[in-house]
């Protein structure tokens, strides 16, 4: 590829709404461009880097024996409300009407629509198992789509569905994409870990996550250094002995539908002097009045510290008691009540606030709280007695650093991950609910046994430069870079035998088979290496009048400081 004839378009500034240093330097080098909240396009080269994600994933797919197909992205309705997933999802599923009123949606994931070709098309156990994959758009309507490519709304993911006659089958399809997944991830050239996650109530132990190590990432994972210990909070939590430290939930459970307290008598019980005490206690209410105060007759949240996620309610205002409160993160308010933010509704207090000393504030003890679904509480919800500094997300936790793993080899430690991969069993789940059923070897009907099994295809490059960056820019390991070499000509227009050294070289790498680019743009060496920097392509070799008079090129990895003096009949063996 020549750079004049491809198109780069690079910012000194990242635009002021990017918060993380993958979706700043995204945009800086040009890979993404936005056109609407969590909706991007992606641009030429971000979609070099998006093609060799995919072309990754493939080969490894194929070679574990799954089979590509491709599902649309506009889905009837009817499918998924077999599964009853068309009611129960939630605003995330974005639904449409077509010009006949009728239902569809945009796929989120494609569970339905899979197993409803796999009960038109696989009748007997001689056909299982299969795997079928697609790599294909899809839509969440996450609630708050944020860090470019990292939550987006549109995004690509790699989906893969197994079919099976019995459990046995199931999970050896399941350990094959566990493997396969290893292998992938390996060949990206990232940190991963994968962590066992939460399988609800059919996996047992059979669903795992592959989390890019990075220090931004949205995922807390606990492992062991000592062992291959690994799991995401949510299944350390579900395993951990209830300790010293408060459980923050209790099973969903249903409870008769608890008495409200009006804001004016909780606004009592809280009393002015908390705002001295209590950081980041949020008031949020159905209503305000004019003057901003709780005006409503429910409290709603009361939450720990972070972002604003709770965007549909407001901040109830207690006079003087409205300073330094926040909403929590989603994260953590899940980690609390065991379930989504959606499902928070009023709080019925059982105990009236106890303000104890300067920060030792007894947080009201054992609530009721639930719930937009008809009937359903959480009871026991306990808050931690102490309120955590801002980085310390798991002191939240009833896991922290240091509690002994449960394999008992070591202890724990926290770090965070960003979710790039997921396998789940799922055992009969969606086959029962479509009724997908094949013959089996006596000739009887009986339900698929099914795995799925995704990858953020579109996710993988912002985790990657979260993990891969510096001050100059994006650094991309080999496997997924836009492009893994670039040549830069200082004085090219100039320079006759700078344009011809360039122009052999070029044509000698492109027929090594190497994915090189060559910058024939003419810019001054410094903005050249500037854009080459940020964009983060590994390896650079500068040819100069000076150099070739003594047969000699420059050569940087992205990773170097300086660059060495490499001859130039050596520079091909030196990439290879
Ligand atoms: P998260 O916990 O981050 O919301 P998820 O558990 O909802 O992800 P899955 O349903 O397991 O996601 O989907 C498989 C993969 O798709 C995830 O592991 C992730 O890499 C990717 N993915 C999910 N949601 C998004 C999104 N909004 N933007 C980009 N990639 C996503
Ligand atoms: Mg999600
Ligand atoms: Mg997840
Ligand atoms: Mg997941």
């Amino acid at each position: 590829m020549k750079a004049s004839q491809f198109f780069i378009s690079t910012l000194k500034e990242a635009p002021a709404d990017a918060e993380v240093v993958s979706h700043k330097l995204m945009l800086r080098a040009g890979l993404i461009k936005k056109l609407s909240a969590g909706i991007y396009n992606y641009m030429p080269l971000g979609l070099r880097v998006i093609r060799k994600v995919e072309a990754i994933v493939r080969e490894e797919m194929n070679r574990a024996g799954a089979v590509e197909l491709c599902m649309p992205v506009v889905q009837p309705a009817e499918l998924w409300q077999e599964t009853g997933r068309f009611d129960a999802m939630g605003p995330e599923l974005l639904r449409i009407k077509d010009r006949h009123g009728r239902d569809y949606v945009v796929q989120p994931t494609s569970e339905e629509v899979v197993t409803d070709i796999a009960r038109q098309e696989l009748h007997s156990y001689k056909q299982l198992p299969k795997n079928f994959y697609q790599i294909q758009t899809k839509f969440r309507d996450e609630r708050r789509p944020r860090f470019g490519l990292m939550r987006g709304r549109e995004f690509v993911m790699k989906d893969a569905y197994s079919f099976d006659r019995d459990p046995a089958g199931a999970q050896a399809s399941y350990q094959a994409m566990a493997q396969a997944y290893r292998r992938i991830f390996d060949r990206f050239g990232l940190r991963y870990r994968a962590v066992a996650a939460d399988s609800g109530a059919i996996g047992g132990d059979l669903s795992e996550e592959f989390q890019v190590i990075a220090a931004t990432g949205e995922d807390a994972i606990v492992y062991c250094p000592q062992s291959d210990y690994a799991a995401n909070m949510e299944k350390a939590e579900a395993l951990a002995p209830q300790g010293p430290r408060p459980a923050a939930t209790q099973p969903r459970q249903k409870v008769p539908t608890p008495g409200k307290s009006t804001c004016a008598e909780v606004a009592e019980l809280l009393g002015v002097p908390l705002a001295n005490t209590v950081k980041s206690l949020v008031l949020a209410t159905d209503r305000t009045n004019e003057a901003g105060d709780i005006a409503g007759t429910q409290i709603w949240l009361l939450l720990l510290r972070g972002d604003h996620d709770m965007n549909e309610v407001k901040v109830g205002k207690v006079p003087g008691l409205d300073q330094g409160f926040r909403f929590a993160t989603q994260a953590e308010i899940e980690a609390h009540f065991g379930c989504k933010p959606g499902y928070l509704g009023p709080i019925g207090l059982q105990k009236p606030v106890k303000v104890v000393a300067d920060r030792e504030v007894a947080l009201m003890a054992d609530w009721i709280c639930g719930a937009n679904e008809e009937d359903h509480h959480l009871r026991g919800v306990n808050w931690a007695r102490d309120l955590p500094e801002p980085d310390a997300v798991a002191d939240l936790r009833n896991v922290v650093a240091g509690d002994r793993s449960p394999d008992g080899k070591g202890e724990l430690a926290i770090e965070r991950g960003i979710e790039v991969g997921h396998v789940f069993y799922l055992g009969t789940k969606y086959s029962r609910a479509m009724n997908a059923t094949f013959l089996d070897e006596n000739g009887k009907p009986r339900h698929f046994e099914m795995g799925c099994y995704g990858i953020g295809i579109t996710r993988l490059p912002a985790a990657a430069i979260e993990q891969n960056h510096d001050e100059r820019g994006i650094i991309w390991p080999d496997a997924i870079a836009p492009f893994t070499a670039v040549i830069c000509p200082i004085g090219m227009e100039r320079s006759e035998a700078v344009r011809a050294a360039a122009e052999k070289l070029y044509a000698d790498l492109c027929a090594a088979g190497i994915d090189v680019i060559l910058d024939d743009r003419g810019e001054r060496p410094g903005a050249m290496f500037a854009d080459w920097e940020l964009i983060g392509v590994p390896h650079r070799i500068v040819l100069s009048e000076r150099g070739l008079k003594e047969a000699q090129v420059e050569y940087q990895h992205r990773c170097d400081t300086a660059a060495t003096k490499v001859a130039l009949a050596d520079i091909l063996a030196h990439l290879q």
